[in-house]
């Protein structure tokens, strides 16, 4: 669609009129378009989408598949097999019946099929992840039909009247109509980190610059404070963003720190393989005194060097991940950036908001405090039914111009909705706020009635650095004396004397207390004593100590409209009204998942806006706060270097009173201690800390986009016990991951060395074929590796410490244990081989004298059987585990040893993988080889546990 389609004089949104700009988009300020005409602009316009810009394009995925190293030593083993072929079809050795280039075609087949599978798993794994993106795509509030809803970004079209706040990203250029206090960072589009102050009544000239027409908005910026309504003028690729997104990068290609383990693990093998090559051949020259085993030396080279490549692992490693992630969105975490699902298991210190994650966000008010008397509140929920009590007597409030003045500072200072929802009382926005609504309905005083007495003129917003908001009303229709209808209408008029309007303040009570200058005690303002302002902060301290959070309200008439920025000058010399304390009950599954932290070695923190007392209460109530474990607020925190709050960043367990830009600070701090730190965020100003955290995580319900933009992790329910759960599936993966990695390549270390001591303890020939062992390595190590990978969790996962993010793949015994097991899995098949070859060489042998070969190949596939069912566990003997807990590796063991047998005895197979006929007597005696794998990986267990240790 070319923005042609637009109306004329379309170009220019910032050098015309609202109106004008209305009458071009045909819409409607109030009412929005309605559904018909959001339905054809959609046809006309096109989804607003943004095309994603060329990343690699699909050969390119392909060829990169090729440039692993594993992959690139197969394809080499391939043609040097190929051209062994050749010459042996060309001296005519084919035996009779013999398929050429059988191994050369399936290792390439092989090798295609990694490289194929590999395509599909990356661009799946794009796909998946632009549908996680998709799931947390914002959604738009706009006004259709004359009504407020929300709509998926990627259904605007223009002419919708979008509504805007802090923390908002704008999906959408727009011109705005109406505008308060609204600043934007541009950043994405201009490159200026700081905000922009928009307005709405400014018309513009043409040529002014993108970045100064300040009555637009831009697609992609950020609302950092304030509200705006706004006419959508441009979608999709017309937006300003739209015609850079060429430039924009295309989805995040980085490599996962296990993709980067995972290639230091190609790396490893192929250079050892190498050097055992240079070994065999070498030792193979000097045994046979010259070259004439060349050939036989090459046959086993190729071998090995298909044996230790494990060509089933990239495809089990992307299983993990996805189940991975699937498991975690079930537990309500949704990860946006994959390598968290590995990253996960290393968390060590997690940082939390209070409200809302470790506490319920459902706030009830208990205590009123005016005029140095304690009112209790009774009732529950947002239902507004319930009393007001001083010394357990119910008070009729009517008479109290005190409360009533602070119960219409509730209501007014207030952008919440309180409304019955099918047949219960619900609010639409803050809880804070719609717990103030709910306090003075239950004395009368309802929001909507007060709007047209006192109608909102402008406002001073809410922010966390700020910790307070104003609203400045008109006054009117206020009858006093007889002809007053209501008890409050003479308040509302003694609070505004002779002046016009009349602001009210609500905030941190030490805040507001501090721009106080009077106080109102029902009658007239009287000067705020020192007495007074002690008593107020002292109940201020009583009140939160108990777990209440606690707002402080105050008033002041003004003669005029302050004008825009102006809170400064205005929120000054305050009347003080009152304190009101609402409880917000911890959630009560936090209590657990704090323990359960605790005993994974996960240091829990709170970091909350919030009073360092009511913090206090509810983190020692929750077992976050332990003995000895510090209280910093952001004052304290403010005065600190960056030296002085790393030495102290592991005592402090709660953060009160803290601005955003702190929890960046807290952070750092924490990271040059060398913690892994999952962060919590829900502000626009979060998005820096959530961004430096190791795991940033954003709030589902609460959250702003920005902070969801910049995050790792969103939690779908902004549970802290989430946070947890995901920790142990992340752990529970990477336990998994390490699981079958030890799993297959203690098998390619096994295979690997038996294929070498073949010449080099003089046996005839070479015990298996590159064929052969791309099946051991896909099919009987493959299936078991993949019911591994959903092994349910040890009992001990969120009983030791997180692993670090920085060790390498074989820390923790993983090394050793692959190299160990190869060796043990080596001694057993070659003893068996030993065994086999003098048998099968025997003199009076019956049957196949290359029978040996088939044994050895049984051995090592029925070995792995026993393995897989031992690995299960590190620490539990088989015995001890419930058999059913897993099916997948019982059925995969039932499986594989039925596929193996069947290469063994069903004729065309075993033509085909150029097998050898077992008698009852091999088998059996393959089998009881095989269970000494098994056997071996228990008495570890049991000699670890004799000996005290603990397998990680
Ligand atoms: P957390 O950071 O754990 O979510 P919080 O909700 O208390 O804690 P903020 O929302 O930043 O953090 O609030 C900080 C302080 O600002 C609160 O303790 C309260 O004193 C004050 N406050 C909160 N909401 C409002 C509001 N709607 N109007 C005025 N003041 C508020």
């Amino acid at each position: 669609m070319s923005a042609n389609s637009l109306p004329e004089g379309a170009a220019t949104w910032h050098s015309l009129e609202v109106n004008k700009a209305l009458n071009l988009l045909d819409s409607n300020a109030d009412q929005g378009l309605t559904p018909k005409e959001v339905e054809q602009r959609l046809q006309k316009y096109g989804p607003n989408e943004l095309e994603e810009s060329a990343g690699r394009n699909a050969w390119q995925i392909l060829l990169d598949q090729f440039t692993n190293i594993m992959l690139l030593m197969l394809i080499a083993v391939a043609f040097i097999s190929g051209f062994l072929d050749f010459m042996s079809w060309r001296a005519g050795e084919l035996k009779p019946g013999e398929v050429p280039f059988k191994d050369t075609i399936a290792i390439l087949a092989i090798v295609i099929l990694n490289g194929i599978l590999g395509y599909i798993q990356e661009s799946r794994a794009e796909k998946a992840l632009a549908a996680l993106k998709q799931l947390a795509s914002p959604l738009v509030r706009v006004i259709r039909n004359g009504r407020v809803v929300e709509v998926a970004a990627k259904e605007l079209v223009p002419g919708d009247v979008m509504l805007l706040e802090a923390g908002v990203q704008i999906a959408a250029d727009g011109r705005i109509i109406e505008a308060s206090n609204l600043q934007v960072r541009e950043s994405a589009l201009t490159g200026e980190a700081e905000a922009v102050n928009k307005q709405a009544t400014l018309v513009l000239p043409e040529e002014t610059d993108l970045g100064d027409r300040i009555n637009l908005v831009f697609q992609g910026t950020e609302v950092v404070q304030g509200r705006a309504k706004v006419l959508v003028s441009n979608t999709g690729m017309r937006t300003e963003l739209g015609k850079i997104a060429a430039m924009l990068q295309a989805v995040d290609s980085e490599p996962t720190p296990l993709q980067q383990r995972m290639t230091q693990l190609g790396n490893v093998l192929v250079t050892g393989s190498l050097i055992l090559v240079a070994i065999v051949v070498v030792g193979g020259v000097i045994q046979a005194r010259g070259f004439s085993n060349i050939r036989e030396l090459l046959e086993v080279s190729l071998s090995m060097a298909v044996a230790v490549v494990p060509e089933g692992l990239p495809a089990v490693i992307t299983v993990t991940l996805a189940l991975g992630t699937q498991r975690m969105v079930r537990r309500n975490a949704l990860i946006r950036k994959l390598p968290a699902v590995e990253t996960l298991g290393s968390v060590t210190t997690i940082c939390s908001d209070k409200t809302g994650t470790l506490t319920q966000n459902k706030m009830v008010v208990q205590s009123v405090y005016t005029d140095s008397r304690s009112v209790r509140v009774t009732g529950e929920g947002y239902a507004p039914t319930g009393d007001f009590q001083l010394n357990n007597q119910k008070i009729p409030v009517e008479s109290h111009p005190d409360i009533l003045a602070l119960l219409v500072a509730c209501a007014v200072c207030n952008d919440s909705v309180l409304q019955k929802q099918n047949g219960e009382w619900a609010i639409l926005g803050d809880p804070t706020e719609g717990a103030l609504l709910t306090l003075a309905a239950k004395a009368g005083i309802e929001k909507d009635q007060l709007n047209s007495k006192l109608p909102r003129v402008a406002e001073f917003p809410f922010s966390s650095e700020r910790k307070r908001m104003s609203v400045i009303c008109r006054v009117e229709q206020v009858a006093t004396g007889e002809q007053s209808l209501t008890a409050v209408d003479p308040v509302i008029a003694n609070l505004v004397q002779s002046q016009a309007y009349l602001m009210f303040t609500k905030g941190s009570p030490e805040i507001i207390l501090s721009r106080c200058t009077q106080i109102y005690l029902g009658d007239h303002p009287t000067p705020l004593t020192e007495e007074q302002r002690q008593k107020v902060l002292a109940e201020n301290d009583q009140m939160a100590s108990k777990g209440l959070r606690v707002l402080g309200f105050a008033y002041k008439p003004l003669s005029e409209v302050p004008p825009e920025g102006s809170d400064e000058t205005y929120e000054q010399e305050l009347v003080w009204l009152g304190l009101v304390g609402m409880l917000d009950a911890p959630r009560p599954e936090v209590r657990a998942a704090v323990q359960e932290c605790r005993e994974a070695g996960i240091r829990p923190v709170m970091i909350t806006g919030d009073h360092q007392l009511t913090a206090r209460a509810i983190a020692t109530d929750l077992g976050i706060a332990q003995a000895g474990d510090r209280v910093l607020t952001g004052q304290e925190l403010q005065r600190m270097s960056d030296q002085e709050l790393e030495q102290n960043v592991d005592l402090v367990s709660i953060y009160a009173r803290v601005a955003p830009e702190h929890k960046l600070r807290i952070v750092q701090a924490l990271q040059r201690r060398g913690r892994f730190v999952a962060m919590t965020g829900d502000g626009v100003n979060d998005a820096p800390a959530i961004k430096q955290a190791d795991i940033g995580i954003a709030m589902g319900i609460t959250g702003t986009d920005v902070s969801k933009e910049a995050s790792d992790m969103v939690l779908l329910d902004d549970n802290f016990a989430t946070i947890v759960a995901a920790t142990k599936e992340g752990r529970v993966v990477y336990t998994n991951i390490r699981r079958f990695i030890k799993y297959i390549l203690g098998s390619n270390i096994g295979e690997v060395l038996t294929i070498a001591s073949a010449p080099l303890i003089g046996l005839g020939g070479v015990p298996l074929t590159p064929l052969q062992i791309l099946w051991m390595n896909l099919v009987t190590d493959g299936l078991p590796a993949l019911a591994l990978a959903v092994e349910p969790p040890e009992p001990d996962v969120m009983k030791r410490p997180p692993f670090s993010p920085r060790e390498s793949i074989f820390a923790r015994g993983l090394g050793s244990y692959m190299i160990r097991i190869g060796i043990i899995f080596a001694i057993i098949t070659i003893s068996l081989m030993a065994w086999a070859y003098n048998h099968t060489h025997a003199a009076g042998y019956q049957g196949d004298r290359d029978a040996w070969k088939t044994m050895v190949f049984t051995t090592l596939c029925i070995a792995q059987m026993g393995h897989a069912i031992a690995i299960r566990s590190n620490n539990q003997l088989t015995i001890e585990m419930n058999p059913f807990s897993n099916l997948f590796v019982l059925g995969a063991v039932v499986v594989t040893t039925i596929l193996q047998l069947m290469l063994v005895y069903v004729p065309p197979l075993r033509e085909f993988f150029g097998t050898h006929y077992l008698n009852l007597q091999e088998l059996a005696i393959c089998i009881g080889f095989s269970a000494l794998m098994f056997v071996w990986v228990e008495l570890e267990k049991l000699f670890l546990r004799f000996a005290g240790k603990k397998a990680v």
